[in-house]
């Protein structure tokens, strides 16, 4: 179990918690610590102004910074981070927008937990890519205050029925897009994500190797060997370098110290020889949640 299962979960799955999604999670008063991390007073408060930022700019085009947004999600880790306190930084990005990998099926779960669905345009793409048309995020939880509404454009903006979101996220796995769950304030989860190496999070953990913004998921891949035609297909899916081809024996290796738990590999897999399980189960992998090599 990672972290956030531990303070958050009751030693479950934190994201399959319904009261990470409530109401009255997001109208709760923050800490002092999660007032100063967030430079809002309330949850609520802040993911107006993350709407706002972030999720308006995809919507409409309008033009945004990268350090503009990054300067709304993570205010006083991005000062922190300037002062040189690496660590502080990383601790106050977890009390705000933090995310973790999850699989399909935990991805489902989530959606059959959430009252509402709706598929908005993707923030990060649009600052790393200037595409306004890709809507990978999937906003989680009714729109309680009215956040979305103020800025509702019929293009970018589809309220999804449950079945209609897992199809989506299906059609989503197989193209190789890693699944992730975000917090607006931690621990009120807000959006089921789906990434590649356009995710800013993605670029400054993966690509840069710099600090975590989210934890690996709590399952990894296993690849049956008998089963393995060496096709390679998995390898060229996976987006953290975990998968490995073995000329001699001619099939892959998965490696667990490397893998994110995202299940991508799994969907490209034709001869089904990859299965996901639990991360704890990993000697190898078990403790792994936030580093990369
Ligand atoms: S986390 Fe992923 S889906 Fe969400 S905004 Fe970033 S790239 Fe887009
Ligand atoms: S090897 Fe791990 S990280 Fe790579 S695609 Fe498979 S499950 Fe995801
Ligand atoms: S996709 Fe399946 S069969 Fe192909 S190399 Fe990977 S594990 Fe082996």
């Amino acid at each position: 179990m990672c972290e956030f299962c531990t303070k958050h979960g009751e030693g479950r799955k934190w994201y399959l918690e319904m009261k990470n999604y409530s109401r009255e999670l997001l109208n709760e008063p923050l800490t002092p610590e999660e007032q100063e991390a967030s430079g809002a007073t309330t949850r609520a408060e802040y993911l107006a102004t993350f709407c706002e930022q972030f999720i308006k700019p995809a919507a409409t085009g309008e033009p945004k910074t990268v350090q503009q947004v990054l300067q709304t999600i993570v205010p006083s880790a991005l000062r922190n981070f300037a002062a040189g306190n690496i660590a502080k930084a990383f601790e106050d990005h977890k009390l705000t927008h933090f995310g973790q990998v999850v699989t399909l099926e935990d991805a489902e779960r989530v959606i059959d937990m959430v009252d509402s669905i709706t598929r908005l345009p993707c923030g990060c793409r649009y600052l790393t890519t200037g595409k306004t048309d890709k809507r990978y995020c999937l906003g989680l939880g009714v729109d309680a205050q009215g956040m979305l509404s103020s800025f509702l454009n019929g293009d970018s903006f589809e309220v999804l029925t449950k079945e209609e979101a897992k199809s989506i996220i299906r059609d989503y796995d197989t193209e190789g897009l890693v699944h992730t769950v975000w917090t607006g304030v931690t621990p009120f989860i807000f959006g089921l994500c789906n990434c590649d190496r356009d995710c800013l999070a993605y670029k400054s953990y993966i690509e840069e190797r710099g600090s975590p913004g989210f934890f690996r998921g709590e399952f990894v891949g296993e690849v049956e060997a008998e089963s393995c035609s060496g096709c390679k297909d998995c390898l060229k899916q996976c987006q953290f370098g975990a998968v490995f081809y073995s000329s001699a024996l001619g099939l892959v290796y998965l490696d667990p110290t490397r893998c994110f738990g995202c299940g991508v590999c799994r969907a490209a897999c034709p001869t089904d020889a990859i299965r996901m399980v639990p991360r704890r189960e990993q000697p190898k992998a078990a403790n792994v949640w936030l580093t990369y090599p």
